[in-house]
Formats: structure tokens, sequence, C-alpha cells
């Protein structure tokens, strides 16, 4: 178990580079998240494990995106 807290010591989110770090839990709202081995976050206050996923970039002008 070797879990660092959420910027501490450069930033470790995963495969793919260039993400942001979450800083709330999207559960409880604390900020005790720790990224995950596996991938995906786990917070230490609610004890949930979950994963930020990208589905794709939104049109801020809204509709004719087809
Ligand atoms: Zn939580």
């Amino acid at each position: 178990m070797s879990a660092e807290p959420v910027g501490a010591g450069g930033v470790a989110t995963g495969p793919d580079s260039g993400r942001q770090p979450i800083a709330y839990c999207p559960y409880c709202s604390e900020e005790t998240l720790f990224p995950r081995e596996a991938g995906g976050w786990e917070c230490h206050s609610c004890l949930r494990a979950f994963s930020v996923s990208f589905l794709g970039l939104v049109n801020p002008g809204g509709g004719g995106a087809r």
C-alpha cells in the first residue's frame, strides 16, 4: 500500500496523460482522494473507488454537431 495524496510530488493520473486530477470526491465531496494503481481514484472518507471517464468533447454552441 503506497498511496500518495493527490498533488504530492508530481501528478499520478494513470495512463492517459494530460488529464487533470480531480480535487473532490463526487460522492462525499471530501478531498481525501488517492490514485489507484489499477486506475481511477479511491476516497478515504467514504471508502468508495471510482474512475473518471472521458466521454468526448461537447459543442459549446449546442446542436449542429452531426
Ligand atoms: Zn468520498
